[in-house]
């Protein structure tokens, strides 16, 4: 299954992708991820992307097209991948459809995780993040780790991404209603989207995925 997963930041879809990608036997690649590796790993690439992703706005079309389809042309995407957090505006979203065209394959699905944005703040402000592998999230009081500040998957040290600060995290959902929910228009015109509430326990949600995906 070739899916994209789309919601405001704080939605829950690096937790629900960990599952779904799981469930389906495919890997679950984002681009917010990769930027974060690139970042702790001090690479030329990190280095371009890190003044936008600190004020909370999207690294450059450029940049982040490439990477994306760096990643897609890895060896393991034959089965399929869930997309999280790519493509973010209607340009990714074209220059995706263009990839996908060239390989002669096409997406099975848009998952939209709708969270009323009051949900969506509690959730980014209690975030917390592993330093090793940022896929490896907590929350302060909805998944607390074993122990206090230390990643249960790997014993990392756990922080709070720096754009996840009020401020930066108010910019990020302008940025997502300005730039990133038109792409779910665009994708309804190819009638791929099945939205759904992303609110209530985990495990529910990913139920709910999984029914959406069928
Ligand atoms: P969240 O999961 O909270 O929405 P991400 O980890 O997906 O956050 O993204 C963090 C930041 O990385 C974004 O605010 C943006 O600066 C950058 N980023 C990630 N994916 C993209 C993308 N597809 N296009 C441009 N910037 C991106
Ligand atoms: P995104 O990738 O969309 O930015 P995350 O998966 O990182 O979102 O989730 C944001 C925060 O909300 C994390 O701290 C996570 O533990 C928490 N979270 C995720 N899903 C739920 C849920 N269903 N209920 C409560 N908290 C959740
Ligand atoms: P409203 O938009 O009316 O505030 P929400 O559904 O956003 O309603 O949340 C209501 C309350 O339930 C919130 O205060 C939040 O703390 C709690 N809550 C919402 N979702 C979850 C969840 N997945 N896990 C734990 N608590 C949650």
């Amino acid at each position: 299954m070739r899916i994209v997963l789309v919601g405001p930041p704080g939605a829950g879809k690096g937790t629900q992708a960990a599952f779904l990608a799981k469930n389906l036997s495919i890997p679950h690649i984002s681009t917010g991820d990769l930027f974060r590796a690139n970042i702790s790993q001090g690479t030329a690439l990190g280095k371009q992307a890190k003044s936008y992703m600190d004020a909370g706005n999207l690294v450059p079309d450029e940049v982040t097209i490439g990477m994306a389809k760096d990643r897609l042309d890895g060896p393991d995407t034959e089965g399929g991948f869930l997309l999280d957090g790519f493509p973010r505006n209607v340009h990714q979203a074209e220059a995706l459809d263009a990839y996908l065209v060239e390989r002669g394959i096409a997406l099975d699905g848009v998952l939209d995780l709708e969270v009323p944005e009051d949900e969506v703040v509690k959730r980014i402000a209690g975030r917390r993040t592993c330093r090793n592998d940022s896929a490896h999230t907590f929350h302060i009081t909805y998944k607390q780790p074993k122990v206090e500040g230390v990643c249960d998957e790997c014993g990392g040290e756990l922080y709070q991404r720096d754009d996840d600060s009020e401020a930066t995290v108010r910019n990020r959902l302008s940025v997502y209603h300005r730039e990133t929910e038109p792409i779910i228009d665009y994708y309804k015109q190819q009638d791929l989207v099945a939205t759904i509430s992303a609110l209530g326990p985990v495990a529910e949600v990913t139920q709910r995925a999984m029914d959406a995906l069928k």
